[in-house]
């Protein structure tokens, strides 16, 4: 299908050149921010075209969905990401598939992800999530938790805290998304320092369709974009 693949091929580019412009207005390096595909979106054969125009870190917010696109695309070498509320009761199943997941959102499941980890003898990176809009219908830690948390999650060998992830909350304007933005920033630099042994905390993913520009702007190492990937095929 030489049009969907053109047309999706044009989106990365595009995608990808505003990544590049919003660093250097921003004084970082293109390439410390890394660009993940949410493909909740589109079937499988939509996801053939984006890996085949070049982009293979992909993320799914439902555990199922992930289930099914990794199974469909087993032949690709991606890299997926779980990016939304994962039941505990879904973490065996999800862990052999994924290379990180960015939505942690209470220490029980951060408990769950270690056994299951430990028992595939493996060491998963994760994110926390953080309810930085502090809207009542999305999932993550309060910021004042996540220092408690840390110390919480210290001795979890089988699960290596990488850093934090936030979404802007729906109400609210580019602005309140980036004062959203740069609290999560501070939080992560606030931490940083003191964090326990073996929690690096480098990464910051924020930033979807309506507003990466910004959160690359304030600091995001991670964009998790969908919308803006399927112009045309939607
Ligand atoms: C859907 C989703 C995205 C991507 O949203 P777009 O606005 O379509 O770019 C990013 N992160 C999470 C957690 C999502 O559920």
């Amino acid at each position: 299908m030489p049009d969907l693949l053109r047309t999706i091929g044009g989106n990365l580019a595009r995608v990808r050149s505003s990544i590049a412009e919003a660093a250097g207005r921003a004084g970082r390096r293109a390439d410390t921010i890394k660009l993940v595909g949410v493909t909740k979106y589109v079937g499988p054969e939509v996801v053939r075209a984006l890996v085949a125009a070049g982009l293979a870190d992909l993320a799914e917010s439902r555990p199922q969905q992930l289930w099914d696109k990794a199974a469909a695309l087993a032949d690709l070498p991606i890299c997926w990401h779980q990016v939304g509320h994962l039941q505990r009761n879904k973490v065996r199943r999800t862990l052999p598939l994924v290379a990180m997941v960015e939505s942690v959102d209470s220490v029980r499941l951060a408990a769950a992800i270690d056994q299951v980890a430990s028992e595939l003898g493996c060491r998963v990176p994760v994110l926390l999530e953080v309810n930085i809009s502090g809207e009542a219908a999305k999932h993550g830690f309060a910021p004042s938790e996540i220092e408690g948390v840390l110390a919480a999650v210290a001795e979890l060998r089988h699960m290596e805290v990488r850093g934090l992830m936030g979404m802007a909350g729906l109400a609210g304007d580019l602005e309140d998304a980036r004062r959203q933005f740069a609290t999560l920033r501070a939080l992560r630099d606030r931490l940083r320092p003191v964090c326990p042994n073996g929690i690096t905390l480098e990464e910051l993913s924020m930033g979807m369709s309506d507003d990466f520009e910004v959160a690359i702007e304030e600091g995001a190492t991670l964009v998790r974009i969908g919308s803006a990937l399927f112009e045309g095929v939607l």
